[in-house]
């Protein structure tokens, strides 16, 4: 490890660390960079896990939150090599009867399609348009109070009900099954207060910004953020994994892209009692089981608007999503279980040898579920694509004990580093006056167990940085 001394060390090198790491280097400290894998990105890599030749985004693969992100937007990414591709639907979502719900980047092109609900899709999302830019930094942070309180004001009512609640405003199948799969990205049963907000951003960020596949994986994200913070003197060091706080070389701060659960472990011996027994309180919530194919041709889905959708949401009805992740929350496995889809290969064709396709998938299983859910995933695939199973030339599982084992971030599988439910949405990881800062001084938690929570963004990196930069380097 590099013996050097620095201004600041960041353990982890998820978009989180990266954003982090970035935002204290711009700030002319001397940075380091500790990353437990061989390669930098976290939740973003992509690697050959089927057949040579086929690339498959490892964890993430669809990107509202990252082209949207009011931090990522002000660095120069793709002068570092980063190029986004815009599937023409952000994300369909079929029905048994051959028919799919769009979500198109024009807000009035989804609306119009929804037909009855045209008018309750466009009161609901058309002011939430309007206002995102001047409420997505204080949506996207710690609890403080707001730029434009009215604006936000206006979002918070909306976005604190439960899914099930304010599916009310709609009537037709398409547009609360439109709704429900949206929600259901939250990870929680549709009935949880505040699984509106998760479909309320990734519905506004798809019509702002659309849901892009960066091109060559998912990788390319980590690639260009390291190589833009490495440009600025930046060093990152890969394959140390930190155990303790005493490997590190000597700094004035130390920003830890990690969970709870790991934070005790590498500086518990560090913090109060009472900021300990609040961390092993943290709750993580269900987990995923992740699916990729290697396929000789597109996936056949019956409803025409579904081949042009980089993004799947499959699981029929709202009350069959519904269903299913519930039967998830009560900590069981649902038998048509909700599946989020990409089909990147569509639209990037340097994911795939010519002709042939990738497909990457998850379903929700509980929290430590070692059970394959292979079977059940391909038989809702096959369930609006048939023929789908043809298709199929090779296939990789992971399931959430695998997941573990990739990244000890993911604790039972949940990708999103601990339930974000109305308990602790506020209070991720621990109620404090900010989020980001631990008992002990100069030690800081910067990964999504922190506000805003999961998803790559870097916004949990930015705030925890511009904590560390005010409390300790008075900037
Ligand atoms: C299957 C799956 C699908 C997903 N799909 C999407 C999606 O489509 N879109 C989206 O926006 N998000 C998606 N996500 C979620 C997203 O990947 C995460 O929310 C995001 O990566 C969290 O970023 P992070 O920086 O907090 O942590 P991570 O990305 O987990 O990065 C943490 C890094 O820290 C390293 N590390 C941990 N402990 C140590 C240690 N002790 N020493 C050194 N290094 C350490 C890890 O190796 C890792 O590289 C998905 C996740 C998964 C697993």
């Amino acid at each position: 490890m590099d013996k050097r001394d620095f201004d600041a060390v960041v353990v982890g090198a998820g978009p989180n660390g990266l954003a982090a790491a970035i935002t204290l280097q711009q700030s002319g400290l001397r940075v380091l960079v500790l990353e437990a894998a061989a390669s930098v990105g976290g939740g973003l890599r992509t690697a050959a896990l089927t057949l040579p030749g086929f690339k498959h985004d490892t964890c993430s693969a669809i990107h509202p939150l990252a082209v949207s992100s009011p931090f990522f937007s002000t660095l120069p990414l793709e002068q570092f090599g980063l190029e986004y591709i815009f599937p023409p639907i952000a994300a369909a979502h079929p029905f048994d009867d051959g028919a799919a719900a769009l979500l198109s980047p024009s807000l009035e092109q989804t609306a119009h399609w929804l037909g009855e609900d045209e008018q309750a899709y466009l009161q609901l999302l058309r002011p939430l348009v309007r206002n995102w830019p001047s409420i997505a930094a204080d949506v996207l942070g710690p609890l403080h109070f707001p730029a434009n309180p009215i604006a936000m004001a206006q979002f918070g009512l909306k976005a604190l009900p439960s899914a099930m609640a304010l599916s009310n405003r709609f009537r037709t199948k398409a547009a609360k099954g439109l709704w429900a799969g949206m929600a259901a990205h939250a990870l929680q049963p549709l009935t949880n207060a505040t699984t509106s907000a998760i479909a309320l951003v990734l519905m506004i960020t798809g019509h702002l910004r659309g849901w892009p596949v960066p091109k060559g994986g998912s990788q390319s994200i980590a690639d260009a953020l390291s190589a833009f913070f490495i440009s600025m003197g930046g060093v990152i060091e890969t394959n140390v994994y930190v155990q303790s706080l005493d490997q590190l070389p000597s700094s004035h701060a130390v920003l830890l892209d990690v969970t709870p659960r790991q934070l005790l472990q590498i500086a518990g011996h560090r913090f109060t009692s009472i900021y300990k027994w609040q961390l092993e309180r943290y709750r993580y919530g269900m987990g995923v089981f992740k699916i990729d194919w290697a396929l000789d041709a597109p996936i056949p889905f019956t409803a025409s608007g579904c081949r042009e959708a980089g993004t799947l949401h499959i699981g029929n009805t709202m009350e069959e999503i519904a269903l299913a992740e519930q039967l998830t929350g009560d900590g069981l496995h649902a038998d048509k279980p909700f599946v989020i889809l990409g089909q990147q290969s569509l639209f990037d064709h340097t994911r795939s040898p010519e002709g042939r396709h990738t497909g990457w998938a998850y379903c929700h299983v509980p929290n430590g579920s070692t059970q394959d859910m292979t079977e059940r995933i391909e038989k809702q695939v096959e369930r609006f694509a048939p023929g789908f199973r043809e298709r199929i030339l090779a296939r990789h599982t992971m399931n959430t004990a695998e997941l573990e084992a990739y990244n000890n971030n993911y604790v039972g599988g949940d990708i999103n580093g601990g339930t974000i439910d109305i308990g602790q949405l506020f209070t991720r990881p621990a109620l404090r006056a900010s989020p980001y800062r631990t008992s002990a001084k100069g030690i800081y938690i910067c990964s999504s167990s922190t506000p805003p929570g999961g998803g790559v963004h870097g916004m949990c990196g930015y705030h925890a940085a511009k904590r560390a930069l005010k409390d300790i380097f008075g900037r």
